[in-house]
């Protein structure tokens, strides 16, 4: 983040010719475990990583916001006195967004010159998108000294998200990328929003795999899913599927298609197993973790069916020397993206030379291998 943020600096003063007041960072994340849960009102178990998002920032005594995006080679201008409306630049619109719900609520904040510089890997799962959101909001709070709750600011970041940018997310990404802790993961109720920090045991890895399958089902089947769900607890008669249990499941088995009930299996078992997977790593109980991490998988599998084939076998390729020493799992809506592993630190190499070795032999795909580590969610970065 260090060597961002050297960039950052020195491309603003390129640009715009004086000192930034600010820089600001916002990590992205990876989910351990707690997969299609969100929308059932259930539980989600990520934490923030060492890749993100910076923003170099500067008041301007106008109401004129400047925005480079140095990825893109793009900029973008619009001035708040305007009604803010979309761009067809794509990813101006969750600038946009983030400064159009947050004006509304505070009208006084003045103009501003930015530069926006993130080494996410865009569209990969690790959400980039909610990087960006949670730095904007927070370099705004912070150049103008809003006295925001971190959990609005991230609700606000998710509204750009949903109803500016039209993506329907769930509030994972924005709650852990701004309130992550270093070495911690974050447990979040859906419903409620509560939130718990759970420890990460300090001799393990995150380790972040990307599959590079792309499938082009993705929002078709993400949607079938919410469809399924909501069928299963219609029949179940409860509100969401958090509110069920296997024996009100077994108990309705005949109502349903068995495809329904296998969906509705995943998810009640799964909110267990995350609420289980925060006590094992609360407890350093590394074997237990490990369980849960192929249980999730395999439910993932076979009940919500949302693996696919190149997936499964990067899992195994991973899982043969990992043992019961940590665990991985698919992690993600599915049908492609990242495989998340718990791995011993001196065993890091052992994973990435085993997946350098087997996974293009086995699928014909190349991967990408992300070595992580817990992070705090976002932050002022000293100049
Ligand atoms: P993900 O969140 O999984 O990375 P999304 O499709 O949700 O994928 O979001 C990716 C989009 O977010 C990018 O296409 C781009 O529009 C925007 N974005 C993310 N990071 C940056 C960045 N550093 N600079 C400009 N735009 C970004
Ligand atoms: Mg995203």
């Amino acid at each position: 983040m260090k060597q961002l943020a050297q960039e950052s600096l020195k491309h603003f003063e390129k640009i715009y010719g004086y000192t930034p007041h600010h820089i600001i960072q916002a990590p992205g994340r990876v989910n351990i475990i707690g997969e299609h849960t969100d929308y059932n009102d259930g539980f989600v178990l990520p934490c923030a990583i060492n890749y993100g998002t910076v923003i170099a920032s500067g008041r301007r005594n106008d109401h004129k916001v400047n925005v480079a995006a140095l990825n893109f080679e793009q900029q973008d201008q619009f001035d708040l006195r305007h009604p803010i409306t979309n761009s067809a630049t794509g990813w101006a619109n969750y600038v946009r967004g983030v400064f159009k719900y947050i004006f509304e609520l505070y009208p006084h904040i003045q103009g501003m010159d930015l530069t926006i510089y993130g080494n996410v890997p865009l569209g990969s799962g690790l959400s980039s998108s909610a990087a960006l959101e949670v730095s904007i909001a927070t370099t705004i709070k912070t150049l103008y000294d809003l006295s925001v709750d971190p959990k609005i600011l991230a609700q606000l970041c998710q509204k750009a998200e949903n109803q500016f940018v039209g993506m329907n997310c769930g509030i994972m990404d924005q709650f852990i990328s701004t309130l992550g802790q270093k070495d911690h993961a974050l447990l979040i109720d859906c419903r409620s929003l509560e939130t718990q920090s759970i420890p990460i045991p300090s001799e393990l890895s995150v380790v972040i795999v990307n599959s590079n399958v792309k499938h082009g089902l993705v929002d078709s089947e993400y949607n079938l899913r919410r469809q399924q769900c909501e069928e299963a607890s219609s029949i179940l008669k409860v509100s969401k599927l958090r509110d069920a249990t296997l024996t009100l499941l077994e108990a309705n088995k005949s109502l349903m298609t068995n495809v329904v009930y296998r969906r509705a299996r995943h998810i009640i078992t799964e909110n267990t197993r995350t609420l289980e997977a925060a006590k094992a790593l609360t407890q350093n109980d590394i074997q237990t973790m490990g369980i849960l991490m192929a249980k999730s998988h395999n439910s993932m599998k076979d009940d919500f069916e949302i693996t696919t084939p190149a997936i499964d076998i990067l899992v195994d390729i991973i899982k043969t020397p990992l043992g019961d020493k940590g665990g991985v799992r698919m992690t993600g809506g599915g049908f492609g993206g990242c495989v998340v592993a718990l791995v011993p630190n001196n065993q890091v190499e052992i994973i990435r030379h085993a997946v350098e070795q087997n996974y293009y032999r086995q699928t014909g795909l190349k991967e990408s291998f992300y070595l992580c580590h817990a992070m705090n969610g976002a932050d002022i970065v000293p100049i």
